[in-house]
């Protein structure tokens, strides 16, 4: 025991005891408000959320005259500053949502739900709102008294205040999310002066609402209920994650703190990790699905034996293997964690890839079916292609396409230079006709040829084939 710490009494700890004591596991059968105080997992809850500014910036930011970060569904285009990707690009996202899964079930199987902890959407916002709450309604005693308090005015301004606080924040969540799908600056005016889509509307409202009730009213019922992760969580657990833990050796038997009994563990039974619980869990009745890993616990417990001057950590990140006394293994050894790892590197390489190379021109080249080709009145053979070719560049392009692979081909239907829109598709036929003499096989290979002649670098091939009648 520190010497230098002041020595709490039965008396001193009565005053926790009072405020934490009707503390119970939530059944979700009441509104949890958590005692907030102060700490390094506090800190580093408030340093993750405010990575969320990002995301009601982003809309805002500009890149070379446009929107930096659009999602253009009418044009079917993703703009990420210099970046367009297409829907022909779609395999990216794949990669993408891969990449996601991977980093969610690595920091998972090494660290539980943090996410849910520390980034989480739904736990942010809840905790925004319910900061919000504490600074108009006092601490959670006083909020339950008001709860429980007739109507009155100051009850109603309270009330009003809040609502509207929380409302505002919701329809600043709806409008951020909208402002991806269109010009942001132009979505506002537009809602403020109702000239926007009814899309717009309906993406708004839903959105407002969803955010008004998911974290002003359900706040940690979501965790408990709605959220799929929450199920799956425990398959992606072993003995190596770390979580927080309560050390039961050490802790019991619990009991109230007194002088004179040498019997007791070191947790003094204050229920100030249940206090300070945002989902309302007992940390010490062992690990819980409601349990979001937060850390809140570990500052609430710390601080608890900072107070009465026992070594911290009563309640800490620690594995199973940890508590039972084991050699506690390093991330890098575990199987399942290395093969996420493998798994993101692949899915990151191939987007790096995807993205630094994704080609000005997209385009298509179908050999029609019907009829194979046509015998034409001076006895050559003419065949029909159907081209789609897409410019993804956001300037007009020139471009001359030719055939090779056979020698004397007449093609028509395409101009001697063609000009290419910028993010359009173009759409046309073309007939290649051929001697029979020139074509030694039945199905001859020919290769279509495509150069831009303003980049000399850039040319695009296409095979396909011309067919004759047999002979
Ligand atoms: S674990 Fe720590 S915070 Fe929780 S009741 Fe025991 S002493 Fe109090
Ligand atoms: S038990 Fe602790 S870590 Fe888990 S949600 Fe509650 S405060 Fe956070």
């Amino acid at each position: 025991m520190d010497a230098q710490k002041p020595q709490i009494s039965a008396d001193n700890v009565q005053e926790i005891y009072d405020e934490t004591v009707h503390w119970h596991v939530n059944l979700g059968d009441e509104t949890i408000h958590a005692k907030r105080m102060p700490g390094r997992f506090r800190k580093l809850k408030w340093f993750s959320a405010s990575l969320w500014l990002i995301f009601f910036i982003g809309p805002y930011l500009r890149w070379g005259g446009q929107q930096a970060i659009l999602f253009d569904i009418p044009d079917r285009q993703f703009h990420l500053f210099a970046i367009t990707v297409h829907p022909q690009d779609v395999w990216m996202l794949s990669l993408v949502l891969i990449l996601m899964a991977m980093i969610l079930f690595g920091v998972t199987a090494i660290a539980g739900r943090v996410f849910c902890g520390y980034f989480c959407f739904q736990t942010i916002w809840t905790d925004v709102f319910t900061l919000i709450e504490e600074k108009i309604e006092g601490p959670p005693a006083q909020r339950r008294k008001l709860e429980k308090a007739p109507l009155s005015l100051v009850k109603a301004r309270k009330k009003l205040l809040k609502h509207s606080l929380w409302l505002a924040i919701a329809v600043l969540t709806g409008m951020t999310f909208a402002a991806y799908f269109t010009d942001a600056f132009q979505l506002w005016r537009d809602v403020f002066t109702l000239n926007a889509h009814i899309i717009a509307y309906i993406v708004l409202l839903m959105f407002t609402l969803g955010t008004y009730f998911l974290a002003g009213y359900l706040r940690e019922q979501v965790c408990f209920w709605l959220c799929p992760y929450a199920r799956i969580q425990g398959v992606m657990y072993d003995k190596d994650t770390l979580l927080p833990t309560y050390d039961v050796e050490r802790g019991e038997p619990r009991g109230k703190l007194k002088a004179d009994n040498k019997e007791l563990g070191d947790c003094i039974d204050c229920r100030m990790c249940v206090a300070v619980c945002p989902t309302g869990v007992d940390i010490r009745n062992g690990q819980q699905e409601g349990c979001i890993t937060c850390g809140l616990c570990i500052d609430a417990c710390d601080s608890i034996m900072d107070k009465v001057g026992r070594n911290k950590g009563l309640i800490r990140y620690a594995s199973l293997r940890e508590m039972a006394g084991e050699v506690v293994k390093s991330p890098l050894k575990r199987p399942r964690v290395l093969v996420y790892a493998a798994i993101m590197l692949f899915a990151f390489g191939g987007i790096l890839y995807g993205l630094t190379n994704i080609a000005p021109i997209d385009w298509h080249i179908l050999h029609q079916r019907q009829p194979l080709y046509t015998v034409m009145s001076d006895g050559s053979v003419q065949n029909r292609y159907t081209f789609k070719i897409l410019n993804k560049t956001e300037q007009a392009m020139q471009v001359r396409i030719s055939t090779a692979g056979v020698e004397g081909l007449e093609v028509s239907g395409i101009d001697e230079l063609m000009t290419l829109k910028a993010d359009k598709l173009v759409p046309f036929n073309v007939d290649v006709r051929a001697r029979p003499a020139q074509l030694p096989h039945e199905h001859t290979p020919i290769t279509f040829v495509l150069k831009d002649i303003n980049h000399p670098d850039r040319v695009f091939t296409r095979e396909s084939v011309i067919i004759r009648p047999p002979r």
